[in-house]
């Protein structure tokens, strides 16, 4: 059975951004490569609005936790802070915790959002 990516990515999300976990509206399917016109699931990531605008305001850091990817590489080989885990995001729509240092509490700094007030 095939799925669209969008879907798988709403599958593995559950709803919840993708980068602080929030559960408010969650409407962005955030293109790790901006110019990737048909991502895969791996490629694409469900952002709250504040996390998404954060992800293009911060570029460098956006990089860093791989939440931007350069063009010609391979998503599913970037690993992508997401929640409190480093992982590595798949094009089934699963996700694989790496093991090791890089699983490391993330500082402060690392979510752009810690709260958003409705
Ligand atoms: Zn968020």
């Amino acid at each position: 059975m095939t799925f669209h990516p969008r879907h798988l990515v709403n599958q593995r999300s559950q709803g919840i951004c993708e980068i602080c976990a929030n559960p408010h509206p969650v409407t962005h399917h955030h293109h790790r490569q901006p110019t990737d016109i048909h991502p895969t699931p791996a490629g694409m990531l469900l952002l709250c609005a504040p996390c998404h605008t954060a992800t293009h305001t911060n570029p460098t850091k956006s990089h860093t936790n791989g939440w931007l990817i350069n063009d010609h590489t391979n998503p599913a080989s970037v690993p992508v802070l997401r929640h409190n885990r480093t992982v590595l995001l798949t094009d089934d729509g699963t996700i694989t915790d790496l093991p090791g240092p890089l699983n490391q509490t993330p500082d402060e700094d690392d979510y752009p959002i810690r709260q958003v007030t409705i």
